[in-house]
């Protein structure tokens, strides 16, 4: 039996230090923590990888703090467009939604894809209607909404009309995710957005397109990303770990590393993944000021971080 291990992200372009207020950092460490908790009860009643990640993202989802579900960010037109994604490292199944509002759980409709259906990816009204014929619930909007999220588009566009670079990548940024590797050496990875304040409707970013923002496979690791997805994309940062590892014969570390530090650090694709192999071991760079975090091992060792 492999020792498991879970790591989970609430976004990469944190809240700048001096805005932290020490309730806040504590809510944010209780966010973390309560995920870590959901995924790591999945793993150690022998439960699947994939079943962890579903169970640790929900919580990120239903947590308002996070940029996905319930206090997703909002498009230029005022509403919330969510994307996410799952993907198997033993079977390389996958399903992502992208652009969709009304599931309470942007993830698990996602899974509903993977499991139900013969697509990767879904959008529109038939995504909604995968979710509902899964059981899956569904809010309206006052459940999903939260005024910062709310005043931050405001000042986003404010300072766009005013042709301000906007400098605080709380505002910008956020996305959940998990990564885990199950006691019998399975990966799997999930990860769920709100996407970028201000974006364009219609507008997916990194975290649906497999490869891109979510990739797992159980010869190699499974990776979530966080961060500017437009470069993301453009690297496919995740499947770029991946191939490190298979055909350089990188280490998770060495791959994640360069990634996140070379193709994306060096072309304005500020962000981080969280990323585990089939041995378990979990790496966690990013390259901007914080990026919300933590990791828990089969020992019990929860751990969550903020910045550096
Ligand atoms: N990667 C997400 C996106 O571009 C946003 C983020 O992680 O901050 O949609």
């Amino acid at each position: 039996m492999t020792k498991f291990s879970l790591a989970v992200h609430g976004g990469a372009g944190t809240i700048l230090k001096e805005n932290l207020t020490p309730e806040l950092e504590v809510q944010y460490h209780n966010g973390l923590r309560t995920a870590l908790e959901a995924g790591q009860a999945v793993l150690a009643k022998g439960g699947s990888a994939l079943d962890a990640v579903t169970a640790a993202v929900c919580a990120l989802e239903d947590e308002p703090l996070f940029n996905a579900g319930r206090g997703a960010v909002f498009t230029t037109e005022g509403v919330q467009e969510m994307d996410a994604a799952v993907m198997d490292g033993a079977t390389r199944k996958a399903g992502t939604v992208g652009g969709i509002f009304g599931p309470r759980n942007p993830v698990r409709a996602a899974r509903a894809v993977m499991e139900n259906t013969d697509h990767i990816m879904l959008i529109g009204p038939n995504a909604l209607k995968v979710a509902k014929d899964a059981g899956l619930p569904f809010e309206e909007a006052p459940y999903f909404f939260t005024q910062a999220r709310w005043d931050a588009l405001q000042s986003t566009l404010k300072m766009r009309a005013a042709g301000i670079e906007d400098d605080d990548p709380a505002r910008r940024h956020g996305t959940v995710g998990a990564v885990a590797c199950d006691a019998n050496g399975n990966l799997a990875a999930a990860t769920s957005t709100g996407g970028m304040t201000a974006k364009a409707p219609g507008r997916i970013g990194d975290t649906p397109l497999i490869g891109a923002g979510t990739f797992a496979d159980n010869e190699t690791c499974a990776v979530s990303g966080t961060g500017h997805g437009e470069v993301f994309i453009r690297f496919t940062a995740a499947a770029e770990i991946a191939a490190r590892m298979r055909h350089a014969g990188q280490s998770l570390e060495q791959a994640a590393r360069h990634v996140v530090d070379i193709d994306l650090g060096q072309n304005d694709g500020s962000g981080g993944v969280i990323a585990v192999d089939a041995k378990g071991n979990i790496t966690l760079p990013f390259n901007c000021e914080g990026m919300y975090r933590g990791s828990v091992t089969q020992d019990g060792d929860f751990q969550t971080f903020i910045y550096r």
